[in-house]
């Protein structure tokens, strides 16, 4: 085989048989893969990527949620390469530091939710979200509660993968053979009124609902066995973008404040402008303790992440610090200078670009878009808010009733989607958009055509295959 200089055969193919042969994938039916081989994705372009064809796709994922300033940003690669040659490692332990990590903590914290005045880096979402589980320990050990240790989650929500992450995350399939959750973790409904209201039951009722099994399941655990609550302002990839119905937060904070519990705010897929406000939380309300974020903090270029915590917080971290000799957490990569000097030009780019002000431009004719694909026959349901969104398929629109789980209709139209030139995501009957957020309304329209496409073509299946 004539290979090229990285392995790359000449004519720009790959050797499907050597993914197959080596690579463990993520998320992927192992079995399948064998048969099936890799889709190989070679190069990107602003909002497009490009398999090994040449085909081209418009990613409206952004990949993972997370390449928020598309495949091509120059300066991205420039602020790597000059950190790289100017001190391409050093670590923050022990009163250490280096200019990129100052200037990143800084630049952070200022845009964060008021009282977020401090941050921890690591290197994924699971990690932020593991040190934040370690946090809510920490701050109660320090202050002398050692049974205020549980935290509650939400079935539904998605916060990692690692052990603790791993246990908040609230999707049984994650948990099943790996042995979690652990102990300590606690799942609450996950307040999806599309899924969960009984017939006739308006938002606000749902809402005032989920709040009373909230307050019960406070009350069952025992509110001073509970440290932290942590949800997505608007969960994604576990539920399928499930927005808060009215109230919801505001209710469950006023319970989290009665009982002394903190409230962790994921926002790795919702920070930076995702949603049109530099937060997710700036929709609801929510004044977080601890908020994680990842993914966009770099547009996904390097990989870091960061756990933010209010002063009372770090205050109690430098009290239990003092009397112990040291904050003894911490991982090699934390505050990467290289991932630290990306993550520092891409809060640059936000800002000098008005990427929030962009979203919120653009967000009438996404949410014109999304909502138009209700009249299809196989959409129960569409949600949607900023540049994240999410069609719900159906069998039975009126009943809000889904296709069997394994008719497979969601990787169908998965699959449609990219012959048709988009990348879309199916969790499970629903279908997740969440394009980079530098798109022009010609490109969400690109999107939705596609998708609408995908949707027919489904449509098509369905009746041939007599699931409907
Ligand atoms: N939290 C949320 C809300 C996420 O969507 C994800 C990843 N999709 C994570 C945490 C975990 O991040 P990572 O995959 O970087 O560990």
């Amino acid at each position: 085989m004539d290979l090229g200089p990285q392995g790359a055969v000449k004519d720009g193919a790959i050797d499907p048989a050597k993914d197959v042969a080596h690579l463990i994938h993520p998320y992927t039916n192992l079995d399948a893969h064998a048969s099936r081989g890799p889709v190989v994705i070679e190069r990107g372009e602003g909002a497009y990527v490009f398999d090994s064809n040449g085909k081209r796709y418009l990613e409206g994922m952004s990949a993972l949620w997370c390449a928020s300033l598309g495949f091509s940003e120059r300066r991205l690669v420039d602020a790597a390469t000059r950190q790289l040659a100017t001190l391409p490692y050093y670590h923050v332990f022990n009163h250490r530091s280096h200019p990129a990590a100052i200037q990143l903590a800084s630049r952070l914290t200022a845009i964060a939710p008021e009282g977020l005045n401090h941050v921890l880096f690591a290197n994924s979402g699971s990690e932020a979200n593991d040190t934040a589980i370690k946090l809510a320990w920490y701050y109660n050990n320090a202050l002398g509660r050692p049974k205020k240790k549980k935290i509650i989650s939400r079935w539904g929500a998605y916060h990692g993968v690692t052990i603790g992450a791993g246990s908040l995350t609230g999707v049984p399939a994650m948990h099943a053979d790996f042995d979690l959750p652990i102990a300590n973790v606690v799942h609450a409904e996950m307040p999806s009124w599309y899924h969960g209201a009984r017939k006739g039951e308006s938002r606000e009722a749902f809402a005032a609902r989920m709040l009373s099994s909230f307050e019960a399941l406070v009350e069952r655990e025992g509110p001073e066995t509970i440290a932290a609550f942590i949800a997505e302002p608007v969960n994604g990839s576990g539920g399928g973008v499930i927005l808060p119905p009215p109230g919801y937060f505001e209710g469950i904070q006023r319970l989290l404040r009665k009982h002394d519990i903190l409230l962790i705010a994921d926002e790795v897929i919702t920070g930076f402008g995702r949603t049109g406000r530099m937060w997710g939380c700036d929709h609801f309300g929510i004044r977080p303790d601890m908020m994680t974020v990842a993914k966009a903090l770099s547009s996904a270029y390097m990989p870091i992440s960061g756990t933010l915590v209010s002063d009372a917080i770090h205050d109690a971290m430098k009290a239990e610090s003092r009397k112990i000799g040291a904050f003894a957490h911490g991982v090699t990569y934390s505050a990467h200078p290289v991932c630290a000097a990306v993550a520092n030009e891409t809060l640059k780019i936000y800002e000098e670009r008005d990427i929030v002000g962009h979203v919120a431009r653009m967000s009438p004719r996404f949410a014109e878009r999304l909502a138009a694909l209700r009249e299809h026959p196989l959409v129960g349901e569409t949600r949607g808010i900023g540049l994240l969104g999410a069609v719900e398929i159906a069998r039975d629109k009126a009943e809000r009733k889904p296709f069997d789980a394994a008719s497979g209709v969601g990787p169908y139209i998965q699959a449609r989607a990219m012959e048709h030139g988009v990348i879309v995501r199916a969790i499970r009957d629903c279908v997740a958009v969440c394009p980079p957020l530098i798109v022009d309304e010609a490109q969400i329209d690109e999107l939705f055509d596609g998708l609408r496409s995908a949707l027919d073509d489904a449509r098509e299946w369905v009746l041939e295959k007599g699931l409907a």
